[in-house]
């Protein structure tokens, strides 16, 4: 056990992690070469394609007589969760920053918590091998975070320049399992007992819900019974071993090991993540109750909400079953039905924040081959009714009226930007402008600023992050954590179609920006809604008095009039387009409106 390193890659988004990896994968001759292509921890398609890593990964390496348990970890804020869990497996993380950009919000966000765990840190810059690189500037930018600049490794993970010495800066800094961590932290009432740490789980349509786990105690075997203590489920272990990436059984995972656990259940609910695995019960004598779970994590809360309708009506059970499909490897994503007047049957779906909306949908349309329309995403509110009772609202269609309300309370978030000194003031701006409260400021190196701010969510998740790269030239970065619940001056906003209450559009606003938002929407609908034969009146409400307003006037669209000389062919085709692209449009109100896919993110964006 002494020779066992557990570690972990952590950076801001495209230092260069997964390419590193690929580089430890090499030297250490875990993957031939042959094998061996680019981002190769990046195992789902969406990955590769979009060059990012979504998932934790795993990966043992053997390496001049140490075994080296390494976790690749996504570098975006909406998967700050699968990192945390990383870090609770490993003694040690590599922290590596871009040798031309610098520490970034995410560098910081990560480091925090490595820290919080008493993880070591080999700090690492990474990319020397381009010009622009400054290893200078970013050493004392690293050293300005405590981190003794002796220690910082000089790499390019592209070339491969440094990274030998990674591996033996590992074994000799980070502990063994038994020096440090999970094994340190918590004691074994039996010494018979196995325990085990769930970090991760997987769903394999064959074999049924594999759980990642790190052995804090003893040794988890192949045949054996085994028990999760949340819940109590018994399963029996059908198979375990190790990530080579791909999955290989050893039929046993030791102390101070990371493996994989075949737990032959085909519910990946009964497997979460955080959750103590043990095993070895036969030599039990003690009752479960009484055994300690180790300290695990708690899952996040969903934080932003939004309907997902299959545009083809007849699609709603294969949305169904696809989203349960979904939901079984990925624990976070919630659903339940919601009908819409105005767009049918369909989910209220929530997610951890809008890069995992995007890729549920993606994955969805790719995987499942559906067609989906997704309505404007929404924040969770909590309204604390006059009577008393206090309901959690993720969908403005509930809001309950105005009458019964006492309060309302959105999230708030703290948020952390880095950016060049420079753009300091129209940070602060913008901070201002989404009623933000500026808290801190700190300064990395002489030209660039950390800014803190509290801020309402609502106005974090829509397009804060693209103007904030927008204002600074895409210099800044940003992270943010969740806080607390706060009680404001939030009204629902309703837009009115033909004068009908348009239900899909309602959203829940501050009162401050009401009039800005509402003005906003009602013109971008004139822009996007397809014109009629008759005149549509376009306007926002609140409570039925109307703030801002816009007329769509009438015209006929007539696709053919382009079409030169008598190619009947073609002018039936186009017209066969036309009719089944009014299909996917869906009626509204009294059937006189139709809806465009895409008009609920134009919606959304905001100028700044
Ligand atoms: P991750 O998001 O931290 O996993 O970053 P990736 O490993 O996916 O790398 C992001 C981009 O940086 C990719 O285009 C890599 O090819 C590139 N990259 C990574 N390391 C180096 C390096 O040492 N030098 C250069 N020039 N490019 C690198
Ligand atoms: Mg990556």
């Amino acid at each position: 056990m002494e020779k066992i390193r557990n570690f972990c890659i952590i950076a801001h988004i495209d230092h260069g992690k997964s390419t590193l990896a690929d580089r430890f994968l090499e030297i250490t001759g875990t993957v031939k070469k042959r094998e061996m292509r680019k981002q190769m921890l990046d195992t789902m398609q969406l990955e590769q394609e979009r060059g990012i890593t979504i998932k934790l990964q795993p990966v043992r390496m053997d390496y001049q007589g140490y075994v080296l348990n390494l976790i690749d970890t996504p570098g975006h804020v909406d998967f700050t969760f699968e990192i945390s869990r990383s870090l609770a497996a490993c003694e040690g993380a590599i922290l590596v920053v871009d040798a031309t950009q610098g520490i970034e919000a995410q560098t910081l966000a990560n480091l925090y918590l490595a820290l919080e765990q008493d993880l070591e840190i080999i700090p690492v810059i990474n990319k020397i091998d381009l010009p622009a690189a400054d290893p200078e500037k970013i050493k004392r930018e690293i050293e300005n975070l405590g981190i003794s600049s002796q220690e910082i490794l000089q790499v390019s993970a592209k070339e491969g320049t440094g990274v030998e010495k990674i591996l033996q800066r590992i074994i000799e800094k980070v502990p063994s399992p038994q020096q440090m961590g999970l094994m340190k932290k918590c004691q074994n009432e039996n010494a018979n007992l196995a325990k085990a740490l769930v970090f991760d789980s997987h769903f394999d349509s064959y074999r049924g819900v594999i759980a990642f786990v790190r052995v804090v105690f003893g040794t988890i075997t192949k045949g054996q019974k085994a028990l999760f203590l949340s819940n109590k489920k018994e399963i029996e272990i059908l198979d375990c071993g190790f990530f080579k990436p791909k999955l290989v059984s050893s039929g046993q995972i030791n102390t101070g090991e990371v493996g994989f656990v075949v737990t032959g259940s085909k519910n990946a609910r009964e497997v979460r993540a955080g959750d103590t695995l043990i095993s070895s019960l036969d030599k039990l004598s003690q009752k479960t109750n009484e055994i300690k779970m180790l300290p695990g994590f708690k899952m996040p809360s969903a934080m932003v909400f939004a309907g997902f309708f299959p545009e083809d009506a007849d699609d709603f059970n294969t949305l169904k079953d696809a989203l349960e499909k979904l939901s079984l490897e990925d624990a976070a994503l919630v659903f339940e039905a919601e009908t819409s007047t105005a767009l049918g049957n369909g989910f209220r779906c929530g997610f951890l924040g809008l890069l995992h909306l995007e890729i549920i949908q993606e994955r969805l349309e790719r995987e499942f081959n559906l067609n989906i329309t997704t309505t404007s995403p929404s924040v969770p509110y909590k309204i604390i009714k006059k009577n008393g009772l206090e309901i959690d609202l993720s969908s403005p269609v509930d809001f309950p009226s105005p009458a019964e309300i006492a309060e309302i309370k959105e999230p708030w978030v703290s948020v952390e930007i880095l950016s060049p000194a420079h753009f300091t003031g129209v940070v602060m701006d913008l901070i201002t402008k989404r009623r933000g409260i500026f808290k801190n400021m700190q300064h990395p190196s002489e030209d660039r600023s950390i800014i803190s701010a509290h801020m309402p969510l609502a106005n974090v998740i829509t397009d804060f992050h693209d103007n904030l790269k927008s204002i600074t030239s895409g210099f800044a970065s940003m992270s943010f954590e969740i806080l607390d619940f706060k009680a404001e001056d939030l009204i629902k906003l309703d837009i009115l179609l033909a004068e009908k209450i348009a239900h899909p559009f309602s959203q829940i606003v501050h009162r401050s920006e009401a009039q800005v938002i509402g003005s906003r929407i009602c013109k971008t609908l004139k822009e996007t809604l397809p014109k009629k034969q008759f005149v549509i009146k376009i306007q926002a409400a609140i409570s039925g008095r109307i703030i801002a307003r816009e007329t769509l006037s009438a015209m006929r669209k007539d696709v053919t009039a382009k079409l030169y000389g008598g190619d009947v062919t073609r002018k039936n085709k186009l017209l066969k387009k036309q009719k089944k692209g009014k299909k996917k449009m869906m009626a509204m109100g009294t059937g006189q409106v139709e809806i465009p896919k895409n008009v609920f993110l134009k919606i959304l964006k905001k100028d700044h």
